[in-house]
């Protein structure tokens, strides 16, 4: 289809107009709207998306921000969602919603050992909600003294001040402190970048960076840990072998809590339902959003153990024997039933399946091409959540200057390829090249996106 022909060339420059005139993007230097128009996308339909010129797109960005699982344009769940507006368009999640309740029970089945589900609107807001379970806890229980929340160097947490306390990436945090007090940061876990050198024990080695900051804390005041179970924004960190369970010992041994973020690593990005079931773990908190409902609903999800839920029970006549809490928005009733329709779809399409299928065949491709392509040094992945990190060098891993990441996203643009790419300006991780397509990719896509990606990588490099 051609989209440009549905749009005069007098609507195109009206809409053009509007947003440049009245829109203020997200994570968006306005300046570089005056010499060059902003991208306005009309229209999605599979693995691909058109702009307002009728360009169309193979988008492995999954709407920029990696949420659009089930890929565009599925009218079942545009239905879906029409169907549950007509019945009951809203009630506050102090109440039971028929979607609500069916989608937390499907949800659950694909979670062993998880017991409750609660509702919200963002990524952000359903982190802030497990900040605040943890905080409760250590009122009720630890004289408010276990209160203190461990996050991870490189991880993304949200963009509200407490989530961007929990956030290790100065180019997100930079400008907003001063932050919330109680959140301590510990080292990364990137193999690429060890900071033990080469060692065979790196995910053991690594995992010991969080006991060393629960024993700088002193365990009586530690209360919970938030991670992702791979790095997404932050440079897609895959971790290293045997450092998970390492990190679930150390949890359990000091009676810290173990809060998994899925925001973009659950329902099926990875190849797994979600990220943490790839190493045997048992987390007690998880958070997801983005492809809750692949994002044609705002629904979040915090997702706790029976055993977290029942802290919230005991003493009834105590007054803090409820979670004091409450979302506007977590008591839509669109998002979960776009939720259990985005489930079916996952399901009876074996999407889950393809991510790793079509993941392994992704980071095939890339892997072979590796050697004889500049400026790659690092290739991770897993599912369909690939990053390829550039660096000047590949003997000393010296990064490239950050321009070069964009030079190869601009020209993936101009060959209709959409990808995504770390945040600009701290050089040591920021400069790698996101790849996190719809998880109907097919072969064909693969090797567009692949090859692709190689000739703009040689022609950036070629100046
Ligand atoms: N956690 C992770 C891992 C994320 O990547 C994001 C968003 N990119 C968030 C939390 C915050 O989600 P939201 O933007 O929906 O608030």
């Amino acid at each position: 289809m051609n989209q440009s022909e549905l749009y005069t060339a007098e609507a195109k420059q009206t809409a053009i107009m509007q947003d440049k005139a009245n829109v203020w993007h997200h994570l968006s230097q306005h300046s570089l709207h005056e010499k060059q128009d902003p991208l306005m996308i009309v229209k999605g339909e599979g693995s691909r998306v058109w702009d307002i010129h009728g360009k169309s797109y193979l988008d492995a960005s999954s709407g920029g921000v990696w949420c659009v699982n089930v890929g565009y344009g599925r009218t079942s769940i545009a239905e879906a969602i029409s169907k549950q507006l007509v019945q009951l368009n809203f009630f506050a999640g102090t109440a039971g919603t028929l979607p609500a309740a069916e989608f937390a029970e499907k949800l659950l089945e694909k979670m062993p050992g998880m017991g409750r589900v609660y509702y919200a609107s963002s990524g952000s807001e359903a982190n802030e909600k497990a900040f605040k379970i943890v905080r409760q806890i250590a009122h009720k229980k630890y004289g408010g003294k276990k209160h203190k929340i461990l996050y991870r160097e490189r991880d993304y947490h949200g963009s509200t001040i407490a989530t961007l306390s929990a956030t290790g990436q100065e180019e997100r945090r930079g400008q907003y402190g001063p932050f919330a007090p109680g959140f301590v940061e510990f080292p990364h876990c990137c193999e690429y970048r060890s900071q033990f050198g080469e060692v065979e024990n790196y995910g053991y080695l690594a995992a010991q960076e969080l006991e060393k900051a629960i024993l700088k804390e002193g365990p009586d005041t530690v209360g919970a840990v938030i991670l992702e179970p791979i790095t997404a924004g932050g440079g897609v960190i895959t971790p290293p072998e045997g450092y998970w369970p390492e990190i679930q010992a150390i949890c359990k041994k000091y009676n810290v809590l173990l809060h998994i973020d899925e925001v973009v690593c659950g329902l099926g990005r990875t190849g797994k339902w979600f990220g943490y079931q790839h190493y045997g773990i048992q987390p007690d908190i998880v958070t997801l959003a983005k492809g809750v409902a692949s994002s044609y609903a705002a629904i979040s999800c915090t997702v706790t153990t029976e055993a977290v839920f029942n802290e919230f029970l005991d003493n009834p006549s105590e007054r803090e024997a409820y979670f004091r809490d409450i979302s506007t928005f977590g008591g839509c009733t669109a998002g979960p039933a776009a939720a259990l329709e985005n489930l079916r779809i996952l399901e009876d399409e074996n999407l889950v399946e393809n991510s790793r299928e079509m993941g392994d065949y992704l980071l095939s491709i890339l892997k072979e091409m590796q050697s004889t392509t500049p400026l790659i040094g690092d290739i991770r992945g897993q599912g369909l959540l690939v990053g390829i990190e550039l660096v000047s060098d590949k003997a000393s891993k010296e990064p490239v200057d950050e321009s070069i990441a964009a030079k190869v996203a601009g020209i993936c643009m101009q060959k209709g390829l959409i990808i995504g790419r770390t945040n600009r300006s701290f050089a040591k991780y920021n400069n790698t090249l996101c790849l996190c397509p719809v998880l109907t990719l097919t072969k064909q896509d693969v090797e567009f996106i692949a090859y692709t990606l190689i000739d703009a990588i040689k022609e950036a490099a070629n100046g």
